[in-house]
């Protein structure tokens, strides 16, 4: 009987008939040899963080975790080649006792190099593309088998494919990653009315290493966080933030669980559960800067829009979430980020900035998802690839200049639809040879 496989969130599941772990690639390549022989389509997952179906599989589920471990750090080149199913927290480890770190990163580690990188995962700041903008070099095995690596000199066309792939092109089992010497972060809260930052909000995007805001929709300020670099040492506030950020959390959490007793009762536990106090100022390493623990399970949403656009977006927010009749515990998340030139990128050919709204893991939230949604892809929004959204191609195409050149890729790789599943055929169409035989 085939085993059930879930994402972290529990947002989606579904039972491959075979779920194997390769060690290493040539049992990638013997699986796909297997996977054909049996007429199966093919998916790759990392650490199953997405948000929707984009893992999902009835065929071969090929579990990357095995393929893992850091292959060697260059100083000199300042890069890290690493295993595909390599966690970012891994990575960040090995690099860190090596001097050396990433240059920016999302709010956790727990994914692989591979997915964050398929997915388009970001941190925040403006001088800073997506993670997948950092690899300079990478090897992937295709549908027939065969192993193919590139470069920005060997293939720079594949290369700026393969980037961020949704896992339509192939396994990726090795990548060759842009790394910087180690540097620490002093962390700087703020608060200031929501509509005093959208007025300025390219200067405010501007304003430091890394930036990011959230806001509660019931308030009228917004907290603001700013990271700059410091040769100061990590303080004790460092040690601090992993508890307070944990505490903020399971208050989401519990008044996430009380709003199955009505609407009104997110914003009273809230208001009522004492509030979250990140500690003042702080330093500590980078990667332990960015990121924190999330320890309680939920549903997000996340789109990209061009950074001139956000402050009609959010304004246009603020008043429909506020009518909306539902509130999320969990503030709205804004973020920024440099363009990227990869097709699929929804960074693509834009100066960025992200849009997330987190809710509670329950039905009622679902309508909420689907309003922000709406009203962000008014304005020009690309989503997240690996969080909630509804898009479909035809949404898509337009919002992405270079798709064709994807498109074009995926029929040379992937003629017959080896790695599709239906989430990918919603969003980048049927393989070419499927569709020729209809
Ligand atoms: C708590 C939480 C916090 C998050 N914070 C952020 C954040 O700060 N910023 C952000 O941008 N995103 C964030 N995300 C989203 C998440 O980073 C991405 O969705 C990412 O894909 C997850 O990586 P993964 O290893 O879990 O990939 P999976 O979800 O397992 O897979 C994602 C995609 O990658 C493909 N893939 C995986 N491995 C391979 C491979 N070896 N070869 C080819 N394709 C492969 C899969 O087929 C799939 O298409 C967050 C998610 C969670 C749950």
């Amino acid at each position: 009987m085939s085993t059930e496989w879930r994402t972290w969130s529990r947002a989606s599941r579904c039972r491959p008939q075979r779920i194997a772990r390769p060690r290493d690639e040539s049992e990638v390549v013997a699986e796909l040899g297997r996977a054909a022989a049996a007429g199966q389509t093919v998916r790759a997952v990392g650490a199953g963080h997405s948000f929707n179906s984009l893992v999902c599989t009835d065929g071969t589920l090929l579990d990357m975790s095995s393929c893992a471990g850091v292959e060697r750090i260059d100083p000199d080149a300042s890069t890290v080649t690493v295993r595909a199913g390599t966690s970012l927290a891994a990575l960040n480890t090995a690099l860190h006792r090596a001097g050396m770190a990433l240059p920016n990163a999302g709010t956790i580690t727990s994914q692989t190099v591979a997915g964050a990188l398929a997915t388009g995962n970001h941190g925040t700041g403006l001088a800073h593309g997506p993670f997948a903008g950092l690899a300079v070099a990478l090897r992937l095995v295709t549908a027939d088998g065969t192993v193919r690596d590139c470069d920005e000199r060997s293939d720079p066309e594949l290369l700026r494919c393969a980037r961020t792939s949704l896992g339509a092109l192939g396994v990726v089992t090795r990548v060759t990653v842009r790394v910087v010497p180690a540097f620490r972060l002093r962390s700087a809260p703020g608060s200031r009315p929501l509509e005093e930052l959208l007025d300025g909000f390219d200067e405010w995007a501007g304003s430091a290493d890394h930036v990011s805001a959230t806001w509660l929709p019931w308030l009228d300020n917004a907290s603001t966080r700013a990271l700059h670099r410091t040769e100061d040492r990590a303080d004790r506030g460092a040690r601090l933030r992993p508890l307070l950020s944990s505490v903020e959390e399971v208050r989401c959490g519990l008044a996430g669980l009380a709003s199955r007793l009505g609407p009104g009762m997110v914003r009273w536990v809230s208001q009522t559960l004492p509030p979250y106090r990140p500690p003042a100022s702080y330093v500590d390493s980078s990667f332990q800067a960015f990121s924190f623990p999330q320890p309680v399970r939920f549903f997000a949403l996340e789109h990209a829009l061009a950074l001139a656009g956000v402050p009609d977006a959010v304004r246009e927010l603020r008043g429909a979430l506020r009518r909306f009749g539902l509130y999320s515990p969990y503030a709205l998340l804004m973020r920024v980020g440099a363009a990227d030139d990869a097709p699929l990128s929804p960074a693509y050919g834009r100066a960025t900035g992200y849009v997330n709204l987190t809710v509670p893991r329950s039905a009622r939230y679902v309508e909420l998802l689907r309003m922000v949604e709406h009203v962000l892809r008014e304005h020009g929004a690309r989503p997240h690839w690996g969080k909630a959204h509804t898009a479909t191609a035809e949404i898509l195409r337009p919002r992405y200049p270079e798709w064709d050149t994807f498109a074009r890729m995926r029929a040379e790789l992937d003629p017959d639809g080896r790695f599709t599943n239906d989430h990918l055929a919603r969003l980048l169409g049927e393989p070419a040879r499927m569709r020729a035989g209809r």
